[in-house]
């Protein structure tokens, strides 16, 4: 096993019964950070675990969800999908891509199901982009990126900031940011040039602000290259 995570045990909160399920440890080493928030760690992907999963039920959430407790509407919903045929989900300690982009998927699956937070998929979404990324699975990045676009562009205009530890404007910086990634430049520069008219955002978050205006300095250039 890896010295990086361990295993606990936790009850499900729509089965009720226990499940192993695997932490993360929090010291890792960065090795470089994405302009989309992609953080690239030594040997290890925690992102392999943003997600518990049910072994009898087959549930699938983050952790805050699996502790604390869900709104009856959601339990409802959920018990009803799950409880007829458990199908459970089988614990492995150490996650491949394939238990762990399933697993994403699942959280996705059941967040539609309750109709939950956008802002959520979208951070799932972009995760999945992550994890084909450092695998070079191209093509399923771009699915996942453009998904987490469209997720976080409902969270802006659903929900109320601050939401998944982002504010409004950190949201509309990594929708352009998941464009400039995805090559879709024009996109990218109608998202950032909605912060470059917000004067108040370098003394509300000078380090966005600064993300937010080389990012525009790589845009423009951009596209002024492909109007040559
Ligand atoms: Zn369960």
């Amino acid at each position: 096993m890896s010295e990086k995570t361990f295993v606990v045990e936790k009850t499900c909160p729509v089965c009720e019964e226990k499940t192993r399920v695997v932490k993360t440890r929090s010291r890792l080493a960065v090795l470089k950070r994405d302009e989309d928030g992609c953080v690239h760690y030594e040997n290890f992907n925690p992102y392999f675990y943003t997600i518990w999963t049910c072994e009898h039920c087959g549930f699938a959430a983050d952790e805050k969800t699996f502790t604390t407790k869900m709104n009856d509407r959601h339990l409802k919903i959920l018990r009803n999908e799950l409880l007829k045929n458990k199908f459970g989900v089988e614990f492995v300690e150490e996650r491949t891509i394939k238990n762990a982009t399933f697993a994403l998927k699942l959280a996705i699956s059941y967040l539609e199901s309750v109709e939950g937070k956008f802002s959520k998929m979208a951070k799932y979404a972009h995760q999945l982009a992550w994890i084909y990324r450092d695998a070079g699975d191209e093509d399923n990045e771009k699915i996942f990126l453009q998904d987490a676009a469209t997720f976080y562009d409902s969270a802006l205009a659903k929900e109320n900031f601050p939401v998944e530890g982002l504010t409004d404007s950190a949201t509309i910086y990594l929708i352009a940011a998941i464009y400039w990634r995805l090559g879709e430049y024009e996109k990218c520069e109608t998202y950032l040039s909605r912060l470059m008219k917000d004067d108040g955002l370098r003394y509300r978050d000078p380090k966005l602000y600064d993300k937010v205006r080389d990012l525009w300095g790589d845009v423009r250039g951009a596209l002024r290259d492909a109007k040559k």
